[in-house]
C-alpha cells in the first residue's frame, strides 16, 4: 500500500438512532477503540447494540501519541492493514535516556515490521476512531454520536439496565452497558466499581505537539523512505517530574509530546507546554523538529496506575474496558492504550453476548470477560508488570539513573589517551557517587526490572 488508502473517509460521523430504538440488548458507552471493538463484536453476535459517543462523530475528541501496535487486530479485523488510515507502518523503536546535555539510544530497525502483518503503525485518531467505529456499524450497531451518557438506568433488582443520555428523549435501555468512556469513567464510578482512593497518584496528563514537516524532510531526519516509520519513547526528559516523551513520524507531520504525573507536575509547579519547549530545544530532537510549523496541540489523562489500579471490572448487567479500567500501559519502553482497549472492547462484546445467549446478564453471568482478560495479553502483560509502572516512575529511574547511564556509557566512550581506559567498575562507582545512588537501590530496581521483563 502505498498511500494511506482504501478508506473514503468516516461514513460513521453521519449514523444517527431512529426514534423508535431505545431499546437494545447491549449499550456501549464511548466510541473510542474499547468502545467500537465491543459495539463490533456485540454485533457480530447478532445482537441490537448501541454506541454511544459525546463527540460529533468518533475521535473528534480522542487525543494520543499516535502508534498502534497491531496484534489484536487481526483477530478483530483480519487483514485491517488493507483498509486502516494509516499514516506510517514503525520500522524503527527506540528508546532515549537522557539528561538536558546526553541522550543514550537504543535504536532497533526491523524490515519484518514494514510487512504484513506489521508491528504498528502511526494513525491520526480521529480517522482512526471512525474506521473503528465504522466496522462496528457495518456489522450493525447503531451508532449515537453527539450524545453524553449521563448516569446508569437501574433495574428494579438493582442491575445496571441502561443509561441516561442528555438527550431530549432520554433514555437507552439495556441488558448490559459496556462503560468505555475512558479514563476516569464516571459511570464505572457511579456503579461503585472504583476503590475509594487518590486517582491523581495513577494518573499522568499527556500533551502532544503535532509538528507539520514536508515528508522528505521527515525520511531524511529520521532515515526513512517509502511507508517506513518510526517510534522514539523518552526517559529522563521531564524535569525529573515522574514521566517520560515521545516522537512518532506521520507522514507530513511528527508528534511530540510528554507525559507527565498529575501529583508531580502539581509540586513542580511547571507548565507542561514548558516541558515540549525543553524538548524542542534538546541536542537530541531539535535536530529532527527544526524548521516545523505547530499544526495542533492536544491534551488528555492518562490511566497510568496498572493492575493495581484498576476497578472491579464486571457489576450486575456492567462490563468496564479500556481506560474506563485503567488498562493502558506504560512501563517505560511502552505507552500502550489502544491495543489493551480494543483486546479488552473484544473481550467484553464477546462476554456480553455470550450472557445474553445464556440469559443471565447478571454479576456471574458475564464472569466469563474477567477469564478472558486473565487468560489473554491484556491481564497477562499488566500482571507480569504490575510493579514496574511505580518504578519507572520512581525518582530514581526518571532522575538519578538516566544520568548515570549517561555518564557510564559516556565514560566508556570517551578516549582519554594518554590515560588508560577506565574499567567499568571504576566508571559505576563514580556515577553511583555523583548521582547519589545507592548500590542496594540499584540491584533491587534491577531485580525488579528482570523479574518483570525476564
Ligand atoms: C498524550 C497521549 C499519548 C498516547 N499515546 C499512545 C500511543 O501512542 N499508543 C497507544 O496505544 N496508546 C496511547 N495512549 C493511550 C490511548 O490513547 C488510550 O489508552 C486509548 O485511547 C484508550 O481507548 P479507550 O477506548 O478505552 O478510551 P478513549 O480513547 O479515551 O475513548 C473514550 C471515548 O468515550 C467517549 N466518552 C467519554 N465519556 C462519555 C460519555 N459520558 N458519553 C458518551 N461518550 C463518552 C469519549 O469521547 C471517547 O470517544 C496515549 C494517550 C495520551 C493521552
Amino acid at each position: 500500500m502505498d498511500e494511506p488508502g482504501g478508506y473514503a473517509g468516516p461514513a460513521s460521523k453521519s449514523a444517527v438512532v431512529s426514534d423508535d430504538s431505545r431499546a437494545f440488548d447491549v449499550v456501549v458507552v464511548g466510541a473510542g477503540p474499547a468502545g467500537s471493538a465491543s459495539a463490533l463484536e456485540v454485533a457480530r453476535a447478532g445482537y441490537t447494540v448501541a454506541l454511544v459517543e459525546r463527540g460529533p462523530y468518533p475521535g473528534a475528541k480522542n487525543v494520543y501519541g499516535g502508534v498502534v501496535y497491531g496484534r489484536i487486530l487481526d483477530e478483530l479485523v483480519p487483514g485491517w492493514w488493507e483498509r486502516m488510515p494509516v499514516q506510517r507502518w514503525v520500522t524503527r523503536r527506540a528508546t532515549m535516556i537522557m539528561t538536558p546535555t546526553q541522550a543514550l539510544t537504543v535504536d532497533m530497525r526491523a524490515q519484518d515490521w514494514g510487512r504484513p502483518p506489521y508491528n504498528g503503525a502511526t494513525a491520526y485518531r480521529a480517522d482512526l476512531d471512525a474506521w473503528l467505529a465504522d466496522q462496528a456499524v457495518a456489522a450493525g450497531a447503531v451508532l449515537i454520536p453527539a450524545t453524553v451518557a449521563t448516569g446508569l438506568l437501574r433495574g428494579p433488582d438493582g442491575s445496571v439496565a441502561g443509561v441516561r443520555t442528555d438527550r431530549p428523549d432520554g433514555d437507552l435501555t439495556a441488558s448490559v452497558v459496556i462503560a468505555c468512556d475512558g479514563v476516569n469513567s464516571f459511570l464505572a464510578k457511579e456503579a461503585g466499581m472504583y476503590p475509594a482512593e487518590n486517582v491523581a497518584e495513577h494518573t499522568t496528563l499527556g500533551v502532544k505537539e503535532t509538528i507539520a514537516l514536508p515528508r522528505e524532510v521527515i525520511d531524511e531526519r529520521f532515515g526513512l523512505s517509502g511507508r517506513d516509520g518510526a517510534d522514539i519513547e523518552m526517559i529522563g526528559c521531564t524535569r525529573g517530574i515522574p514521566g517520560g516523551g515521545f516522537l512518532y513520524t506521520n507522514l507530513e507531520s511528527v508528534s511530540l509530546g510528554v507525559v507527565v504525573g498529575l501529583t508531580g507536575l502539581a509540586a513542580a509547579k511547571v507548565r507542561p507546554e514548558e516541558l515540549i519547549a525543553d524538548l524542542k530545544e534538546h541536542p537530541a530532537i531539535a535536530p529532527l523538529v527544526r524548521g516545523g510549523t505547530l499544526q495542533e496541540y492536544s491534551a488528555h489523562l492518562i490511566p497510568e496506575g496498572g493492575y493495581r489500579s484498576m476497578p472491579e471490572l464486571v457489576g450486575d448487567g456492567m462490563l468496564v474496558a479500556g481506560d474506563a479500567a485503567a488498562m493502558c500501559l506504560a512501563a517505560g519502553i511502552w505507552l500502550e492504550g489502544v491495543n489493551f482497549a480494543l483486546g479488552a472492547g473484544m473481550y467484553a462484546g464477546r462476554a456480553a453476548a455470550a450472557a445474553l445467549r445464556s440469559g443471565d446478564t447478571s454479576k456471574s453471568g458475564l464472569a466469563a470477560y474477567r477469564t478472558m482478560l486473565e487468560d489473554s495479553f491484556v491481564l497477562a502483560d499488566h500482571r507480569k508488570l504490575r510493579k514496574v509502572p511505580d518504578l519507572v516512575l520512581s525518582q530514581r529511574v526518571q532522575a538519578d539513573y538516566p544520568g548515570l547511564l549517561c555518564d557510564l556509557v559516556q565514560g566508556l566512550f570517551t578516549v582519554e589517551n594518554p590515560a588508560p581506559k577506565p574499567g567499568l567498575r571504576r566508571l559505576l562507582r563514580l556515577g553511583t557517587r555523583a548521582h547519589g545512588v545507592r548500590r542496594r537501590d540499584l540491584v533491587r530496581d534491577a531485580l525488579v526490572g528482570l523479574r518483570s521483563f525476564g
